[in-house]
């Protein structure tokens, strides 16, 4: 885990924003861990973590975390059950042709694709998890930053998995996957926690996805359909993983959430501590239009 936050990056903090949404200034504190604040647009209803660590800052964190995450042997397995409903989900909509992964990690998410239906490509920041890629699935990958990347070809599905949150300037990203989907290629975006999820209103910087160094930007569908609607791209369908997961215990979890609820109305939030939860996590997918 990265978090909470070490203070020798208080230093990268950058400078308070506009929201990423609708540019409005009209911000309102949401929770806090440490010196990391995430606010919420009273226009739109975005929350990110405003201030966040700049650029610089992020690669600070960054280093040497890709690496030792793919050796988390438990959590890789959970991942890849993860990987398999997300794939199995997303090839309902489309099942063969050009597909990019953004952030594509050691390809992991992208070996699930059948090389004979699929031409696969990865783009990752980190050179040495993208080598991994490369050796272990033969999945050619370019290395970088997603916005600045030139392509030759065109995509008919491109993945933004476990990632968009991770963005400082998730916007970029979106106008790039518009750039580079072919005329009615899909945009699946998943795994990326909810902003107006229920938990997350419950246990604020206590949620276990508020990960306030890495994780910068708590979108919900509605959102991002709306800033896709910029790019000329349209919502098709959009699902909310939770009991089919490797992560959740129903009954474990609501009894669970029940209980912190009473706590946090008795004053003790600090005895709370956040599952897995209904509605925390979100998937979806968007059409280009032609
Ligand atoms: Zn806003």
């Amino acid at each position: 885990m990265l978090d909470p936050a070490p203070i020798t990056l208080k230093k990268y903090l950058g400078e308070l924003k506009p929201c990423i949404i609708c540019n409005s200034e009209n911000l309102e504190s949401w929770t806090k861990l440490d010196y990391l604040e995430a606010k919420k647009c009273r226009e739109c209803g975005m929350i990110s973590v405003n201030p966040h660590l700049t650029n610089e800052g992020l690669s600070k964190l960054y280093e040497g975390y890709f690496l030792s995450r793919l050796e988390q042997k438990e959590m890789s397995e959970k991942r890849k059950i993860s990987h398999k409903l997300d794939f199995d989900w997303i090839t309902k909509f489309i099942n063969h042709g050009k597909v990019l992964d953004v952030g594509c990690s050691g390809g992991q998410f992208l070996s699930f694709f059948d090389p004979k239906k699929w031409e696969r490509q990865g783009v990752e920041i980190d050179k040495d998890t993208a080598l991994i890629a490369k050796t272990e699935y033969n999945i050619p990958v370019k290395i970088g930053y997603f916005p600045e990347i030139s392509f030759e070809d065109k995509f008919d599905l491109i993945i933004i998995r476990g990632v968009i949150e991770h963005f400082s300037d998730p916007i970029s990203v979106l106008k790039k996957c518009a750039e580079v989907l072919k005329p009615n290629g899909y945009l699946f975006i998943s795994a990326t926690p909810v902003g107006n999820s229920f938990a997350f209103h419950v246990y604020r910087e206590k949620w276990v996805h508020y990960t306030p160094l890495s994780h910068i930007h708590f979108f919900t569908v509605d959102l991002l359909t709306r800033m896709l609607k910029n790019f000329n791209m349209s919502l098709i369908d959009q699902h909310y993983p939770y009991e089919e997961t490797p992560y959740a215990n129903p009954e474990k979890d609501f009894t669970k959430i029940e209980n912190d609820i009473i706590l946090i109305s008795q004053g003790k939030r600090d005895q709370i501590s956040s599952t897995p939860f209904l509605g925390s996590v979100m998937t979806a997918v968007w059409q280009k239009n032609s």
